[in-house]
């Protein structure tokens, strides 16, 4: 039979931290730490199984989860010695979301849960305090009329601000406890009126339709929209936690906050968070007042002169001291922890393992392995290696000249620059049409999660470091500036003003989330530097994996990124991006125009010097680890001048009439050119180009190594099919090599091989491999022609098959395993027969994503290769995949 309820509370817990999967991540925990004795209210949590079970039964409560969540509710009224719904000693709940994954803001919440106009008065008795008691009455409609009855929320906070403008008072602290008993009654008028029904009176009503709401917000549009953004399966369902109130607005006593227990920015081991004085939990994170730091190491620009809670409620603090301890030696792991404080008791509502930004995921990791909580291996798998994107990408050139207009807080490191929108749409439509864009918000909230994902940076005016914007900054690696007091927005006009000056939207704004700067205009920026943490922990990563990890570099200052980030040579180096250039690209036009072989060699002669002096720079940098480099792939048309001045240029050159440039370009013109006279198939028909890339490649190797630098560079010949284009070839290569070696009198080693990127090619692998040294993987052409799909013209299609299901992820991006990469395996099977040691790996882009890395960890390759920017992230994947077996 399915338990659908599990109860936490001091005597009896039925769940643990394992079992995140049915209890969402903040159900296991509550669990956890009820086990752990610390003073939890206590609860129950209805699971994501029911989630699925009510979406599924028409959106109904079944009876079997009703009857457990009645005893769960007996038990939590033992455990607290209060009873639902009961008039002189109630007990409340709040109702709150909780996925397998956190999804910050992107569900419901339900607090104060059985309050009615009886339970009101047995609270306002109970507590002495009928200011309290109705405005958490007043709290709970607001909120029930929102989240359960699709209550626009501004409609009920507008006759809260009338209400406030009619007794001539700013803050809510200044109405009485008439005034919230009025507000009360006006809401239960507008609801009334509205909607046609009568706010609900009834506790179990309330709480069945509270359940069945934070059920449904699962399949809310922004919810939705994050679970896409964050790659999150659409079927896991959130739980529902139903927990006894605590209270921090019950007076000066009281208070509510969030704290983690390493710095969520740096990841420096200093305890950090805020806190509210006599306020509800949702104050803190919306950003409203600014929060008070809880210790000193807390205090930043904005809230230094406020009283840290260390100050107010000294034993309080100690108390909450003394738990992150506890619960960081438990998790070994940062925590970001919630907290309540009630008359004085510290009650622990959550705990969870904090976000964190790349640079303190790094440094945590590395502490903990210090401190003796983790060993290196957990600590490797700790690291999500797509993460380390972050740390890689630029921040501001220090020596650039920037006009800093204002400080705010440094909520998420990087550097942002940007147009100025102040909406999320605008956002969106702006970054679709290839524009930079930087969000700019009094406050963002849920609803801007997709502006924020298309933005190059997040600037508020409100918030604090905990604040949405700043965790979902955090989350998500982009730059964010938090709680920017001095920015003026204004929606309506769509302008910020700023220490005197005026931003229209659309101005470029740049944001430096290090430090919280907010500087005019497009600020140029730098390369990341390297930390010493960070080279250690990619060390320990390298200890560990079997994967060689390359890079895919094409010259010499690529090549030199792709050394500093750890690559152990090159695995593909495309020789077409060397013909681009101003001064080459006439003599390759020349090449392509030559009528016959003599003229050809002509033009490939002017070549030759441009190619050797290429390949002499990436030597140098590479020194002496190998270099692979692939011969001439597109196909010869994508080398045609296209302008009429550049055709002219070129009838000029070549003594020629501009028509008859026109006449051979569209010679050259081919209906399908990635399937067309490209690759080795330009080898076959015109030997001499490829002859002049081998001989410039052996030059430049012979040379460097008679100045002493060591080489090995390693040739390869592209878009094979059939086992004697490439025998062909490889022979023609091999004279080209020997007549070097006997003019230079000097031999080198090298090696000869071929991708393999058709299908047919992996299908025979058996067949190439006798006349191959190694195998590359082309995997971007391989899926190309694999699915029967351009990779040029997919990206009108694909995301829609993805969005829908059809496709899990871009093959280009992932690879395929079911289908490309059986084709894989079975070229490294049918290599390895013939040669088992042939050296294999991949250069297709697929080489520097984490679950292909893995893929290739498995298939038995050798090495992976990448851009150089995705060496450390293929090196960690590596490491993590040879962890996990
Ligand atoms: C490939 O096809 O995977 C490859 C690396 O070559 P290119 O992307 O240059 O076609
Ligand atoms: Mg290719």
């Amino acid at each position: 039979m399915t338990k659908w309820v599990y109860l936490f509370s001091k005597n009896k817990t039925e769940g643990d931290r394992s079992m995140k999967n049915l209890l969402g991540g903040k159900g296991a925990n509550l669990a956890e730490m009820s086990s752990l004795g610390l003073n939890v209210p206590p609860g129950f949590t209805v699971t994501t199984e029911a989630c699925i079970n009510y979406q599924n039964n028409n959106s109904t409560i079944s009876e079997d989860i009703k009857k457990e969540v009645l005893q769960a509710l007996k038990e939590v009224e033992a455990a607290t010695g209060k009873k639902f719904g009961d008039a002189s000693n109630p007990l409340l709940f709040s109702v709150r979301s909780g996925a397998r994954v956190s999804m910050p803001g992107m569900m419901d919440t339900v607090l104060n849960l059985g309050m009615n106009d009886s339970t009101v008065e047995g609270m306002a008795k109970l507590t002495g305090d009928a200011r309290f008691s109705w405005d958490s009455y007043r709290r709970f409609i607001q909120m029930y009329a929102n989240v359960v009855m699709g209550f626009n929320h501004s409609l009920l906070e507008a006759t809260l601000e009338d209400l406030k403008d009619a007794r001539g008072v700013h803050e809510d602290t200044h109405l009485t406890a008439e005034d919230w008993k009025e507000l009360v009654s006006v809401y239960k008028r507008i609801i009334l009126e509205e909607s046609g029904k009568s706010f609900p009176t009834d506790p179990m009503e309330q709480l069945w339709q509270a359940v069945a709401a934070v059920f449904r917000s699962w399949s809310n549009p922004r919810a939705f929209k994050y679970r896409d953004i964050n790659g999150i399966d659409h079927n896991w369902g959130t739980a529902v936690n139903v927990q006894a109130m605590v209270f921090g607005n019950m007076g000066d006593d009281c208070a509510t906050g969030v704290c983690f227990t390493r710095d969520p920015s740096t990841g420096d081991k200093r305890f950090f968070g805020e806190y509210l004085i006599n306020a509800q939990g949702e104050d803190v994170v919306a950003g409203i007042r600014t929060p008070q730091p809880i210790n000193n190491d807390s205090k930043n620009d904005a809230n230094q002169s406020l009283r840290t809670l260390e100050e107010v409620m000294p034993e309080t603090f100690a108390e909450l001291t003394r738990v992150y301890k506890i619960l960081e030696s438990h998790y070994k792991d940062m925590q970001d922890i919630e907290f309540t404080i009630e008359k004085n008791v510290l009650y622990i509502l959550q705990t969870r393992n904090g976000k964190r930004t790349a640079k303190a995921a790094i440094k945590i990791a590395s502490d903990l392995v210090s401190e003796g909580l983790l060993s290196k291996e957990e600590a490797i798998l700790r690291i999500d290696p797509e993460m380390l994107n972050q740390l890689l990408h630029p921040g501001l050139d220090p020596k650039a000249k920037k006009n800093v207009l204002t400080k705010g807080l440094p909520a998420s490191p990087g550097a942002g620059a940007g147009m100025i929108a102040f909406t999320a749409d605008q956002a969106v439509t702006w970054a679709e049409s290839g524009k930079k864009v930087l969000l700019v918000r009094q406050e963002t909230s849920p609803e801007d999660i997709g502006g924020m994902h298309m933005s190059k940076g997040i600037l508020t005016a409100r918030g604090g470091m905990t604040s949405h914007a700043a965790v979902v900054a955090r989350g998500m690696g982009k730059p964010c500036v938090a709680g920017c007091n001095d920015l003026v927005i204004d929606y309506k006009t769509k302008t910020m003003k700023v220490k005197g000056m005026t931003f229209n939207e659309g101005d470029y704004l740049t944001i430096d989330g290090a430090t919280g700067e907010v500087i005019e205009g497009l600020v140029p920026t730098i390369d990341a530097e390297i930390t010493a943490e960070f080279s250690n922990f990619m060390k320990w990563a390298d200890e560990f994996r079997k994967l060689g990890v390359r890079t895919n570099a094409d010259n010499p200052e690529d090549s030199a990124v792709a050394n500093k980030f750890g690559a152990e040579g090159i695995g593909l180096c495309r020789t077409e991006h060397m013909f681009f250039e101003a001064e080459r690209v006439l003599a390759v036009r020349e090449m392509i125009f030559a009528e016959n072989k003599a003229n050809r060699e002509k033009a490939l002669a002017k070549l030759l010097p441009f190619q050797k002096k290429d390949f002499l720079g990436i030597f140098k940098e590479m020194k002496g680890k190998p270099v692979n480099i692939r011969l001439l792939d597109p196909p010869l048309h994508e080398f045609l001048p296209h302008s009429q001045d550049e055709k002219a240029e070129l009838a000029e050159y070549l003594g020629i009439d501009i028509r008859e440039v026109e006449d051979r370009g569209e010679k050259l013109h081919e209906f399908n050119p990635m399937l067309g006279h490209r690759g080795c198939r330009l080898g076959v028909t015109f030997p001499e180009i490829y002859n002049m890339q081998v001989r410039a490649i052996m030059e430049a190797a012979v040379e460097c190594s008679e100045a002493g630098v060591e080489v090995y560079p390693e040739i390869m010949i592209p878009l094979v099919a059939v086992d004697k284009e490439l025998s062909t070839l490889r022979g023609e290569a091999e004279n080209v090599i020997k007549a070097v070696f006997a003019e230079k009198k000097k031999i080198i080693k090298y090696k000869i091989g071929t991708m393999i990127e058709l299908p047919r090619a992996a299908i025979t692998a058996g067949e190439i491999a006798p006349h191959a040294e190694f195998f590359s993987f082309g995997t971007n052409d391989l899926t190309q022609t694999t699915f029967g799909l351009s990779r040029d013209d997919a990206g009108k299609f694909l995301p829609e098959y993805v969005g829908r299901g059809i496709l899990g992820v871009d093959p280009f991006v992932s690879l395929d395993q079911n289908g490309v990469g059986f084709l894989v395996k079975h070229a490294v099977t049918e290599g390895k027969k013939v040669n088992p040691n042939m050296h294999m790996g991949i250069c297709g882009e697929h080489g520097g994503e984490p679950k292909s890395v893995e893929f290739c960890h498995h298939a038995g390759l050798d090495y992976v290769s990448c851009s150089p920017y995705r060496v450390p992230i293929a090196r960690l994947a590596a490491a993590q995949a040879a962890l996990r077996k």
